[in-house]
């Protein structure tokens, strides 16, 4: 099964003067994966924060890392993660999406606590 994640976002290129300057404004924030200034794409992945979303040298960004970190062997984290955001936006998901989140919540409540 596939489940797709709308994720919230928004666009942190600094302004810039008429003469081209960079104004970054100190109030956007740090990246909650790299900790350098909010910049470009920002998209928010519970439960990591507001993370690098685009990079234009094409490395890898703070957002895939924080993924691929979810993709992890804890799937705790992977579906609490998933279900924290379904809960959120619960109207952009469709009943087979809910009902698979809530039937792998289920599943790891009733796992012992050691196996988790
Ligand atoms: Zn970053």
């Amino acid at each position: 099964m596939q489940i797709t994640l709308s994720l919230p976002e928004f666009d942190a290129t600094p302004a810039t003067t008429w003469t081209g300057e960079v104004l970054h404004d100190p109030d956007a924030g740090l990246c909650d994966g790299c900790g350098y200034e909010r910049n470009g794409l920002m998209v928010k992945l519970v439960p990591f924060g507001w993370l690098h979303a685009e990079d234009e040298d094409g490395a890898v960004t703070c957002l895939q890392k924080a993924v691929d970190r979810l993709a992890a062997p804890d799937m705790t984290t992977a579906w609490t993660s998933i279900a924290q955001h379904v809960a959120k936006y619960p109207h952009r998901h469709t009943t087979a999406t809910i009902r698979a989140v809530i039937t792998e919540l289920a599943k790891l409540a009733a796992r012992p606590a050691a196996d988790r």
